[in-house]
């Protein structure tokens, strides 16, 4: 870590220190150092597949083995990676508030896996299935027992018995979970601090949640290896990938905490 970057994380150590409400914002960003490519990146997957083809609805109406077997090479890929420090500090940092929200864009699981407790999913996960006709949402546990795609046959809705089953993703196009955006809404206009993390801050309404939070009050921190266009309104821009600067953050927190 630059000498820079370590200056920045004492004060968002300090800044902590003086907040009792946090709310953090994490992407594609936080899960990279896992493994799980993010979409914009050169690396990203929408270099090799058009997401126009793969996640939207028609595109699902249109050809859904095509969406399935992308979204079973997705469910494959994350089955094998796991949490990396990023992720733990998050889980670690939000034992030590009593008003600590996590708001992710990711669907990968990766925060409850390391423990976080209170996450709020705005895109969905890519472990729970959903029906295209009548809405039911399946479990994680219960999507286990009914996908079988693996013998070709498209999945159907045990509840309403015709249906196509799709995973419970928010595709392109489509409303965000109207709970989850609500209360991620009011916990961004609550917080003392708001860090977004991860994310390249583009794909709204959930770019809108630091830029709320920031005109309600909120002291705005921002961690990413690369500058975005969040960058100009942020406090602090900690230029390091999340799984550097997140554990020295609650390493550096603790110390002020005497724990
Ligand atoms: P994005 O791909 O647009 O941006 C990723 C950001 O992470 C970039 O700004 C990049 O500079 C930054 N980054 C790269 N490496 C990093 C690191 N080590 N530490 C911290 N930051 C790093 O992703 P986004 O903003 O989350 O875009 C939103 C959409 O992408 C959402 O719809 C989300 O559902 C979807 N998505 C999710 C996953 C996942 O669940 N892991 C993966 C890919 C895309
Ligand atoms: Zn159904």
């Amino acid at each position: 870590m630059t000498s820079q970057s370590s200056a920045q994380v004492n004060t968002l150590a300090e800044s902590l220190a003086q907040s009792k409400r946090v709310c953090v914002l994490t992407g594609a960003g936080v899960s990279k150092e896992s493994g799980v490519p993010t979409f914009r990146d050169k690396d990203g997957l929408w270099n090799k597949f058009r997401p126009e083809e793969l996640a939207n609805v028609e595109a699902f109406i249109r050809n859904p083995k095509l969406v399935w077997e992308w979204y079973c090479w997705r469910r494959e890929l994350m089955a094998g990676v796991e949490p990396n420090p990023g992720h733990y500090a998050l889980a670690e940092l939000e034992t030590l508030f009593d008003d600590f929200a996590l708001v992710t864009q990711n669907v990968d699981n990766m925060h409850q896996n390391a423990g976080s407790k209170n996450v709020i999913e705005l895109h969905g996960n890519i472990l729970r299935n959903k029906c295209h006709d009548c809405g039911y949402i399946f479990s994680e546990e219960e999507s286990k027992q009914i996908v079988d795609f693996a013998e070709g046959e498209l999945p159907r809705c045990p509840k309403c018995k015709d249906g196509l089953l799709r995973p419970d993703i928010v595709w392109f196009g489509e409303m965000l979970p109207e709970d989850a955006i609500d209360f991620a809404w009011k916990k961004a206009m609550e917080a003392d601090i708001f860090i977004s993390i991860g994310t390249s801050a583009v794909v709204y309404p959930a770019a809108m949640l630091p830029q709320q939070a920031k005109s309600a009050g909120a002291f705005l921190v921002e961690i990413n290896p690369k500058r975005t266009e969040l960058s100009p309104l942020a406090d602090i821009v900690i230029e390091e990938p999340s799984g550097v600067a997140l554990p020295e953050v609650t390493r550096q927190f603790k110390i002020i905490l005497g724990k």
